[in-house]
């Protein structure tokens, strides 16, 4: 087992030879990869599982918050082109009522009338 061990790399740095085995996942770690928590030594991905306080509100709120961003942006997208979109309707109304091209339109006409 100790022969084993030693050579054994950690599972995060190939390079480095492992110091310990984790109990709950099995995978073999370097000094800087496992850590000591409760009298029990755990790798950091372990860690993370074994303290449900910090992971907890993190997992229930991503999706929530990612939700949230992606309702945000959608709203802001929405916005946006429903201002292009009432722009882009009221211009060529502009030009109607504005009528400029209908008056040169008849001066062109009645040019073409009268000789
Ligand atoms: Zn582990
Ligand atoms: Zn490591």
């Amino acid at each position: 087992m100790r022969a084993g061990l030693q050579l054994q790399r950690c599972l995060n740095h190939a390079g480095r030879e492992a110091i310990a085995r984790c109990p709950s996942c099995g995978f073999y770690f370097c000094r800087e990869c496992i850590t000591e928590h409760d009298e029990r030594i755990l790798c950091a991905a372990c860690l993370k599982k074994q303290t449900p306080q910090a992971e907890r509100p993190r997992r229930n709120f991503a999706p929530l918050v990612r939700t949230t961003a992606a309702l945000c942006g959608l709203l802001t997208a929405w916005f946006f082109f429903y201002i292009i979109g009432r722009v882009l309707l009221a211009t060529p109304t502009q030009f109607h009522e504005a009528a400029v091209w209908k008056d040169k339109v008849k001066d062109e006409m009645q040019k073409d009338d009268v000789p």
